[in-house]
């Protein structure tokens, strides 16, 4: 029987995080590049549009000074995946960090769902997230050092969110299985798994902005008495992807004002 190859190696002094679904302008995936390009992180902005992905890229390079590069790939295409990881490893300093955070919402009853649409949500939110982090997890391993945060929802929890029902929330919650599985198995590489889920953040992924009335209505059940913000969700992220986060593995944070207090 061969030991596992720990210890885990030193977090490198340049570094990488990729992180998917990061061109929407109001969205959480956004929020997070920027406050890892903050935290001296390089980061690889992952989006379906090539045009989007490079100008939020731009931005946040402006504004942070850091490396930050755009890269289109639709995660559900295991190939496009594949492809985009390894242009990362070739083009940007090692891939330490990945952020699962790609993902589509929808308000589909149960008994209602057609295969297709659950196939979409399913194909996008749990087999893109397979796809990414099993290329991106293969370099990590081969570095002894990695960490992946998955952007799950308080729907995975809840059974249901306040918008997404069940190819959402089965899809949600199966991010949290894999995560915790990536714990257990990447732990001797190196590599922490942990998931983030917020509760309702004011994106544009519920069709558009919350109206007022939708807001009061949220917040009867929102203890701390204000919605969340992207970067409610981006500070959390970002603490769990930094070196002194390595003892914190197969770990759910949610992030949702104490709306779902389990
Ligand atoms: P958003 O719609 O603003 O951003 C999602 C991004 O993912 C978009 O830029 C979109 O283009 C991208 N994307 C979609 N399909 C893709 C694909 N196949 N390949 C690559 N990129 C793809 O939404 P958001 O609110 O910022 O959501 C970010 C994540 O947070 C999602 O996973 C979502 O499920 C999760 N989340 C959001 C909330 C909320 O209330 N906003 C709550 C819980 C969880």
């Amino acid at each position: 029987m061969t030991l596992p190859p720990y210890p885990a190696a030193a977090f490198p002094d340049e570094r990488t995080a990729i992180v998917t679904g990061a061109a929407s302008e109001r969205g959480i995936g956004r929020a997070i590049a920027r406050r890892l390009a903050h935290e001296g992180w390089a980061v690889a902005v992952v989006d379906l549009d090539a045009d989007a992905s490079r100008q939020v890229a731009e931005d946040i390079a402006r504004s942070t000074g850091a490396v930050v590069a755009g890269y289109a790939a639709d995660i559900a295409d295991a190939e496009a995946a594949s492809r985009m990881v390894r242009a990362v490893r070739d083009e940007l300093p090692q891939l330490v960090g990945l952020v699962n955070n790609a993902g589509v919402s929808s308000p589909v009853p149960f008994l209602e769902v057609s295969r297709e649409e659950w196939n979409r949500v399913v194909d996008i939110n749990l087999n893109g997230t397979f796809h990414v982090t099993q290329a991106a997890a293969r370099i990590m391993a081969e570095h002894r050092v990695g960490r992946i945060v998955n952007i799950s929802s308080a729907s995975a929890e809840r059974g249901g969110g306040v918008y997404g029902r069940a190819a959402y929330s089965a899809s949600k919650a199966a991010l949290l299985g894999l995560a915790r599985t990536l714990a257990r198995e990447l732990g001797p590489y190196g590599i922490t798994a942990n998931s983030v889920s917020p509760g309702s953040i004011d994106t544009d992924i519920m069709g558009g902005r919350l109206t007022d009335e939708r807001k009061l209505e949220l917040l009867r059940e929102l203890p701390v008495g204000r919605i969340g913000t992207v970067d409610d969700v981006a500070v959390v992220v970002a603490f769990l992807l930094r070196e002194e986060a390595g003892y914190i593995t197969g770990v759910t944070y949610d992030v949702n004002g104490g709306s779902h207090i389990a």
